[in-house]
C-alpha cells in the first residue's frame, strides 16, 4: 500500500506570498494521476516539497497515514518516494549501466542488483542496446528512459516526475508514459506526474488535478478532464 495524502500543504519562497496555499491532495495506491497547471502553478514546488527539498510553512504530507512532513529527503526516499526532476538527470560521465546500478546501489546487492538492472533493459529495449555507452551519448529520448529507469530501479513505492515528456518525440513521449501505466497496474507503483502534456498525462491516468493559484480548481477523472473545453481553456490554455 502506498497512497500520497496530502494535508493543506503550504509552500513559500523566502517571506514571498505562498506558492501553494492550503493545498489538499490525495494519489492513490497504484493510481496514476496528471498534476496540470500553466506556467508557474506551483507543479515543480510541489514534487520538490514532497521530497522535503522545498520546507513546507504549514499542513502535512502522507504516506499511508504515516506523517513525512519532518522527516529529511533522504528518510523520504527510504520510505519509497522518488522524484524524477526536469531535465533529464543522469550522471552523463557515466555509462547507462553504470548509472542503472547506482540507481539501484542502496537497494540491492550483489546479484540482486544485477536482476534489477536486467528488468529495466526488459523495460526500456533502447536501453538495453546502449548499455555500454556514456550518458553524455545519449539521445533526449534516451537519457529521459535513463532518468526514469534509474528512479525505477530502485523500486519506490510513490514516484513523482516533473516533466518527463518536455522536448521528446511524440513516440519516445508515448513510450515513456506507456511504462508509467504498466507499472502502476503491475507492481502497484503509485505515481504523480506533473506535465505540460496535458493530452499525453491525461491518457495514461486514471485522474487529472489541475493547479492554479496554489490551490487545486479540478480534481476529476481524466477521461472527463479531457472531454471538458471549458476548464481547458480556463486553466490549461487551450
Ligand atoms: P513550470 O511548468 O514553469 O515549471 P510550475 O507549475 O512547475 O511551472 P513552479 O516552478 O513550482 O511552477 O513555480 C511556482 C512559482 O514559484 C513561480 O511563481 C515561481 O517563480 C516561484 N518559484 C519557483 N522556484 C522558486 C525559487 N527557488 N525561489 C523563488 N521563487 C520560486
Amino acid at each position: 500500500m502506498s497512497t500520497l495524502t496530502i494535508e493543506k500543504l503550504t509552500v513559500g519562497y523566502g517571506d514571498g506570498a505562498p506558492v501553494l496555499d492550503g493545498l489538499e491532495l490525495e494519489v492513490p495506491d497504484g493510481g496514476v494521476v496528471a498534476l496540470l497547471g500553466a506556467n508557474g502553478a506551483g507543479k515543480t514546488t510541489l514534487l520538490r516539497s514532497l521530497l522535503g527539498l522545498v520546507p513546507a510553512r504549514s499542513g502535512r504530507v502522507l504516506l499511508d497515514g504515516v506523517d513525512l512532513t519532518r522527516l529529511s529527503t533522504e528518510d523520504r526516499v527510504r520510505r519509497g518516494l522518488a522524484l524524477v526532476p526536469e531535465g533529464r538527470s543522469v550522471v552523463v560521465e557515466l555509462t547507462v549501466a553504470e548509472n542503472l546500478r547506482l540507481g539501484a546501489l542502496w537497494k540491492h546487492r550483489g546479484p540482486a542488483r544485477d536482476v534489477a538492472v536486467g528488468q529495466m533493459y526488459e523495460l526500456f529495449e533502447p536501453l538495453a542496446r546502449r548499455r555500454d555507452a556514456a550518458g553524455h551519448t545519449l539521445s533526449g529520448g534516451e537519457r529521459q528512459m535513463l532518468a526514469l529507469a534509474r528512479a525505477l530501479v530502485g523500486e519506490p513505492d510513490v514516484l513523482l516526475l516533473d516533466e518527463p515528456s518536455l522536448g521528446l518525440a511524440p513516440l519516445v513521449v508515448a513510450q515513456l508514459l506507456g511504462v508509467l501505466r504498466d507499472q502502476a497496474e503491475a507492481t502497484g507503483l503509485t505515481v504523480l506526474l506533473a506535465e505540460q502534456n496535458v493530452t499525453g498525462a491525461l491518457s495514461v491516468a486514471d485522474r487529472g488535478v489541475v493547479l492554479s493559484l496554489g490551490e487545486v480548481v479540478a480534481d476529476r477523472p481524466a477521461a472527463e478532464l479531457a472531454a471538458d473545453p471549458a476548464l481547458r481553456h480556463a486553466y490549461l490554455g487551450f
